[in-house]
């Protein structure tokens, strides 16, 4: 059994990989301050004496002893969300990030950052490899989120030089999958959610913009895999599905999969939205094993059965 924390534990990804890491045994600190983050996440794990919730902002030091491994998630991650208060945005990416890598530091932990496919901004080159460095804006509304990723991730690699702290980065691309909260603001989560009220699924620009889109379970197994790995390989290593669409295809897949009677309507294309995403997961498979298992249709009737069943959709 191992002692392990994750920040942003009660969000979408960070419940998974909660209930995941207490199913194999593992002894579980949540530490969220339930920003985006819903204590429905968690309520299944709250009565497990292997798991605990500590309602805490990251953005402040967290003293705890006897860490094995530290999953480090705490950011909003919709568009919307982390926009609403772009200050607090940075500042939980890198003083979280100063405040996980000193709890690393002092329980001589292993640490993940869970860093994001938006580090490499609208990117030219495609689809992206890590040794992409991006094109990132750094002074657009996106800023807040990318470059202060790119500022974690680069906290990260100074820790580990000059502290020799076990790291691992993962680039996360887009996730989706089931407690994605109704009013998350993300793409997938906002048309299955449209499709079942029938009401209009909104597609911002033309909808041509693409988006390679992994359902949760394949991360999460990602994840824990590379948390694995032996301490020399570091990353940063993709994860995600390389099968790319474009938006209006999505929205077409999620029509006709819910049978919706949704029109499309075109809204403006957010400032510095990225044109394409698509990972390049040569670097997890060698060295993780790992590819994805779960396609859009699949992925796709999971979560429009979750809404249906679990969010109250009429
Ligand atoms: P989410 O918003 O559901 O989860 C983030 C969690 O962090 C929430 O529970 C929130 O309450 C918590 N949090 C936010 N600020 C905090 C703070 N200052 N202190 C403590 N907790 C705080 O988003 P998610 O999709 O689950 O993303 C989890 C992580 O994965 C994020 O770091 C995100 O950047 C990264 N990521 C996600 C995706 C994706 O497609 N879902 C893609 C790339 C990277
Ligand atoms: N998008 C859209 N309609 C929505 C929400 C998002 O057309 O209701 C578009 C958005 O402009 C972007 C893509 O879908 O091009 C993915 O957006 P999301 O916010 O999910 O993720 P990100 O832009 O961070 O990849």
């Amino acid at each position: 059994m191992k002692n392990i924390l994750v920040s942003g534990g009660a969000g979408f990804i960070g419940s998974h990989l909660c209930t995941r890491l207490i199913n194999e045994g593992h002894h579980v600190i949540c530490l969220d301050n339930l920003f985006t983050g819903a204590e429905a996440n968690i309520e299944h794990l709250k009565d497990n004496p292997l798991f605990e919730f500590v309602n805490h902002d990251v953005e402040f030091p967290y003293h705890t002893e006897d860490l094995d491994e530290i999953y480090n998630l705490a950011c909003p991650a919709s568009p919307i969300h982390y926009q609403y208060d772009a200050i607090k945005t940075i500042k939980t990416s890198v003083l979280g990030a100063i405040n996980m890598l000193g709890l690393a530091k002092k329980t001589n932990a292993k640490i993940l950052q869970a860093s994001t496919s938006e580090i490499y901004g609208d990117p030219v080159v495609h689809p992206q490899v890590e040794s992409y460095w991006g094109n990132v804006n750094p002074i657009g509304p996106r800023s807040c989120y990318d470059e202060g990723k790119r500022c974690a991730e680069t906290l990260f690699m100074d820790y580990h030089r000059q502290n020799n702290i076990r790291i691992k980065i993962i680039r996360i691309f887009n996730t989706y999958g089931s407690r994605m909260l109704p009013n998350d603001g993300r793409v997938v989560s906002n048309f299955v959610v449209q499709a079942l009220k029938n009401s209009d699924i909104t597609i911002y620009g033309t909808g041509d913009q693409t988006r390679s889109f992994q359902y949760v379970d394949d991360l999460i197994e990602g994840m824990v895999r590379m948390m694995n790995t032996e301490d020399e390989f570091i990353g940063p290593v993709n994860l995600g599905n390389p099968n790319e669409f474009s938006i209006l295809e999505l929205a077409e897949k999620v029509i006709q999969l819910t049978g919706s009677k949704s029109k499309l309507v075109f809204k403006p294309l957010p400032h510095d939205d990225p044109k394409q995403r698509q990972p390049d997961i040569t670097l997890a498979k060698e060295k993780l094993n790992w590819q994805p298992t779960i396609e859009l249709e699949d992925g796709l009737r999971r979560i429009v059965e979750y809404f249906r069943e679990y969010r109250y959709i009429d």
